[in-house]
């Protein structure tokens, strides 16, 4: 997927400056940057949510996975994975749901789930929901430590069975470092730095000290 100088302006502000942009095909690529960097507004942007200027080529259909988890309050686990798909793909969502440790919880109503699962079905909706690229807007951003370790080591489990395009946005450089190929460096809508990340994810940085980590560091200059 190619993003050809896209500038977006909400009034008077740019929230995207010019931004162009070869997403790799079957790679995971974080976008990292501050609040207010342009980050949910390049989202957007691939999604076709708004309207912009410049050119987006090759996006294909995409699904999303989100901070919170969106579930429909009054259908179930299984009704929330169903009222996304086509009839002839119900039959992937028991598997879905054993991969994602949520066996036994598909009649179950979100307020009856924790925070984790729920966000697990998210992940599995995200990964049923038929679609050539994965954009994710900072969905393990509000959980503690050892879930979102968890639900990164899921996401990546899902994503190599088919390795798919996932453009990841997040302010978290552990993160990026752990899940990504590639960190591209968004500042007041400018893409100011595109990193390479060396080896396959899932990498465990989250369990060194980040000064002992040169790409943690790398990420980390501004
Ligand atoms: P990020 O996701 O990196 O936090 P956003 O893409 O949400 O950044 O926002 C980029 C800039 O655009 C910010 O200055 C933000 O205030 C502004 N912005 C985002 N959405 C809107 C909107 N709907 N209306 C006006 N300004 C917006």
């Amino acid at each position: 997927m190619t993003l050809n100088h896209i500038t977006k302006k909400y009034g008077e502000t740019t929230a995207l400056d010019d931004v162009s942009l070869d997403i790799e095909e079957g790679k995971i690529t974080a976008v990292l940057g501050e609040s207010g960097a342009g980050k949910t507004t390049l989202l957007n942007v691939i999604a076709g949510n708004l309207p912009f200027e410049g050119t987006v080529e090759g996006v294909g259909k995409v699904s999303y996975l989100f901070q919170s988890p969106k579930l429909l309050p009054n259908l179930t686990v299984e009704g929330n994975l169903k009222f996304v798909l086509e009839k002839e793909n119900y039959k992937n969502i028991a598997l879905m749901l054993r991969k994602v440790g949520l066996e036994g919880k598909e009649n179950s109503y979100p307020k009856q789930l924790s925070g984790g699962e729920r966000q697990r079905v998210a992940i599995a909706r995200a990964f049923l929901f038929p679609h050539e690229i994965l954009l994710m807007d900072e969905p393990f951003s509000s959980l503690d430590l050892s879930l979102k370790k968890s639900l990164l080591a899921l996401t990546v489990e899902l994503w190599r069975e088919r390795k798919e395009t996932v453009v990841f946005v997040t302010h978290d450089v552990h993160e990026a470092a752990v899940l990504a190929h590639r960190a591209v460096l968004l500042h007041r809508g400018k893409v100011t730095d595109d990193i390479p990340i060396a080896g396959e994810p899932l990498r465990d940085f989250f369990s060194r000290p980040a000064e002992e980590n040169t790409l943690v560091h790398a990420l980390m200059r501004e």
